[in-house]
């Protein structure tokens, strides 16, 4: 199932930009990180160090959210009209479709990821998130609201609210779709006017630092995006902490979004919006049509091997079909190819990084130890690079780890049901509610499960579907708040509500 780990060398430009000394982007200028520092990265599908990118912490941040406020509160940026905020983010698309080639194997070196489904999904969506929240940067509108004021009888008033950028904006995001994850949080940010502080995933730092220079050649002034390579720990914290960021947008695991929560509100109760893990149900009901279902609980689980937050990564099919189905995921399963994200014939690329790999194996490893069984998969593939086979857990229980606990990997529990109430409640027994799917030829049916899921996404007959129009974003302890669609506006503004007495 593995294939070689030899594959085509990327086109001369990218490893050109790989092979630079990569430094942080604050206030205009590239600069190293105060401490000298630096970290490596790694690409997953050999573990070879591709680049070295500086290691900023806590001083760095400190430079950038100073650059980030002088942005905000003076000189070019705040001058600028709507429109001249739309038309930078519009440049800034086209600019990375120009790219875009670039950006799929700088996504695929680093992240692991097939190229052509970066170059066909990753960059696309990125690229499409910049040109949707470019609209949006003159059509950002208040109200005006007639009032009544009952103890001043007779006074007459014009009452109407402004939408206002929320200010100096920290974002961080996580390793799983490294340039989508910074258009998710960039666009909206940028459509409303804030200015943003980025502190990319260390694992996969090459495909935002890209992103930087485009920032800078579309022509936005400095200051407005500063960038941050670092450790979590260190800068990512320091930023979550930081007294003078006005709102924080964090993308990742449900326990550092815990720990961002806390930051904020020990210093300054910046606002905060997360979009965090999922462990979510897929549903095959007995009238679903099998041929597209199987595919799509497959696509559901092993899409970008299993790394998204959205993950189908529980899959509930009736019991007179579960025998049949698992079988059907188990096929598809054997066809995929293990691989180096840059050969051409790669389905699944490495996970990672070995933390990763590991983490996902030790899932498998618990999941074995308290009664459940691999259909097919089970285990870290090949040698020097950070690869799992694509699993299909059975006889599962549903306290088991491998059940309520994210694995973010390409494994998922096939669970059996009969009655379609217990189906309801087991769906939704997870603190997780990010997403959620349903199988059915009944349209009332699939309809009325949608209502009854409690996730932020429900999809039909369909999955991992996303648009820049659609919003996005988690239920229970998935997250706060909703990216793309109009809802990422509200995250970035804050109302202002204005009255004169006639
Ligand atoms: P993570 O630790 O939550 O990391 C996400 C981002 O937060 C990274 O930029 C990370 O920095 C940063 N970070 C880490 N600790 C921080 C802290 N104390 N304060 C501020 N920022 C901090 O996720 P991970 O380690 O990459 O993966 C662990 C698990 O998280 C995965 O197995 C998966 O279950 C989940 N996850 C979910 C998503 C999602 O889309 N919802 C995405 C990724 C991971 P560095 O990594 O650069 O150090
Ligand atoms: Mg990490």
């Amino acid at each position: 199932m593995l294939l070689t780990t030899e594959a085509p060398a990327a086109d001369s430009d990218t490893l050109a930009f790989i092979d630079r000394e990569h430094k942080l982007l604050i206030d205009g200028d590239w600069v190293p990180a105060e401490s000298g520092e630096t970290i490596d990265v790694k690409n997953p599908a050999d573990g070879e160090t591709i680049a070295t990118v500086a290691a900023g912490d806590k001083a760095d941040i400190d430079k950038a959210v100073a650059a980030a406020r002088r942005a905000f509160e003076g000189g070019e940026w705040p001058a600028l009209t709507a429109s001249e905020r739309g038309r930078m983010l519009w440049k800034l698309a086209d600019l990375i479709e120009e790219h875009l080639e670039e950006f799929a194997e700088i996504e695929s070196l680093d992240n692991g990821k097939p190229r052509a489904v970066a170059a066909a999904a990753d960059v696309p969506l990125a690229i499409d998130l910049f040109r949707y929240m470019a609209g949006w940067a003159t059509k950002i509108e208040g109200t005006t609201i007639p009032i009544s004021v009952p103890y001043m009888p007779g006074a007459e008033f014009h009452s109407y609210t402004l939408r206002e950028p929320v200010g100096v904006v920290g974002q961080i995001i996580p390793w799983n779709f490294p340039l989508l994850m910074a258009a998710w949080k960039l666009g909206p940010a940028l459509a409303t006017g804030c200015t943003v502080v980025l502190k990319i995933a260390e694992e996969t730092p090459l495909s935002g630092l890209r992103l930087g220079h485009l920032i800078q050649d579309a022509g936005f002034p400095d200051g407005v995006v500063n960038i941050v390579t670092g450790y979590g720990e260190t800068a990512g914290a320091a930023l979550a902490a930081h007294p003078d960021v006005d709102k924080v947008a964090f993308t990742g695991s449900t326990e550092v979004g815990k720990l961002i929560v806390k930051a904020a509100g020990e210093t300054n109760l910046k606002k905060v919006s997360l979009e965090l893990g999922g462990k979510s149900p897929n549903v095959i009901l007995p009238d679903a049509d099998l041929s597209t279902a199987i595919g799509g609980a497959a696509n559901a689980i092993f899409f970008n091997h299993g790394q998204c937050c959205c993950a189908g990564s529980r899959l509930f099919v009736h019991k007179s079909q579960f025998d049949q189905v698992v079988e059907g995921v188990a096929e598809q399963a054997k066809q995929i190819k293990l691989g180096p994200g840059m050969h051409p014939e790669t389905g699944m690329g490495p996970m990672v990084s070995q933390i990763q790999q590991d983490r996902v194996c030790g899932y498998l490893e618990s999941g074995f130890a308290a009664g459940a069984q691999a259909v097919i998969g089970g285990k870290r593939a090949g040698g020097e690079g950070y690869f799992v086979e694509p699993t299909i857990l059975v006889d599962t229980k549903p306290d088991m780890d491998v059940i309520q606990e994210e694995i973010f990997g390409p494994v998922v529990a096939a669970v059996p049901f009969e009655d379609p109430d217990e189906l309801i409640a087991a769906a939704n027994d997870s603190i997780y509610g990010l997403a959620a799917a349903v199988w059915t030829r009944d349209i009332s049916k699939g309809h009325r499960i949608a209502k009854q899921l409690r996730a932020g996404t429900v999809w039909i007959n369909c999955y991992n579907i996303f648009d820049a129009a659609l919003p996005f974003g988690g239920y229970k302890q998935s997250g706060w708040g909703r990216e793309m669609g109009h809802e990422a506006i509200d995250l970035y503004t804050q109302t202002k509500a204005v009255t004169l007495q006639f």
